[in-house]
């Protein structure tokens, strides 16, 4: 953990500066519209959001970059749950997520198999339970591994990481996933799908992190262990049914 935070920062919500995550009443004064002044961390004495004035592809290219600062501001104070309601934004992106694996499971799936069109609707509707099953058990172990890893790691009690908050940060933090859609329409290599997964954990890994404030290698293995899970349960899904 940070030298720069102690307990009571993990505990709770509210704005962080995104430079040490201490926590800060507010970000910016604003004087009157467009006429903004941010405000300083009294504990790193740098400006504590300065992503507030940046536009929001300079964001995106630092969450590419993985870079621990930007996923402050996004899951901190762009997605701050005690000011706004997340239950839409959660609901959204938890549907969005769930058709992207869909689509990648089906992609596995199509590639084991043959691609004649002329099969009937009962088998079509089997390869849809199929895909439909495999996509909400992978991710409720995958879930479930990273509840208890965080849970042991952090020795929590229930109210320090919210369940919410860690969907929240596994949801934003899976964002490579759009590369799929890309995918429905271009053809890619095979091995993409994998390039994505790795993109996928590497970038669920900082966000964990953030979130945490464990060290780097304890999210590393933790959502290591949570991504394997998930995958070895897909493929013995895919050979089972
Ligand atoms: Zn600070």
């Amino acid at each position: 953990m940070s030298p720069a935070t102690d307990a009571s920062d993990l505990n709770g919500d509210g704005f962080r500066c995104v430079n040490c995550g201490r926590r800060i009443g507010k970000l910016f004064v604003q004087y009157s519209p467009g006429n903004i002044r941010l405000m300083k961390c009294d504990n790193c004495k740098a400006v504590a959001d300065p992503y507030i004035e940046c536009e929001f592809m300079i964001i995106f290219i630092d969450l590419i970059l993985h870079k621990p600062k930007a996923f402050r501001h996004l899951l901190y104070n762009v997605l701050n749950l005690e000011k706004i309601d997340i239950k839409g934004i959660s609901l959204k992106s938890g549907l969005m997520n769930f058709i992207l694996d869909a689509y990648r499971v089906s992609l596995l799936i199509r590639s084991k198999g043959s691609r004649d069109s002329s099969r009937s609707s009962l088998e079509f509707t089997w390869t849809c339970l199929k895909v439909f099953l495999n996509v909400l058990i992978g991710n409720l172990i995958f879930v479930t591994v990273l509840w208890i890893g965080i849970r042991v790691l952090l020795r929590l009690n229930y109210h320090i990481c919210r369940y919410r908050e860690i969907l929240l940060a596994v949801l934003v933090s899976s964002y490579f996933k759009m590369f799929f859609l890309a995918m429905m329409v271009w053809d890619f290599p095979f091995a993409s799908i994998f390039i994505v997964d790795v993109f996928v954990l590497s970038s669920n890994t900082v966000a964990i992190r953030v979130l945490t404030q464990l060290m780097t290698s304890a999210c590393t293995v933790l959502c290591l262990c949570a991504h394997s899970a998930k995958f070895l349960a897909s493929h013995w899904l895919l050979h089972l049914l």
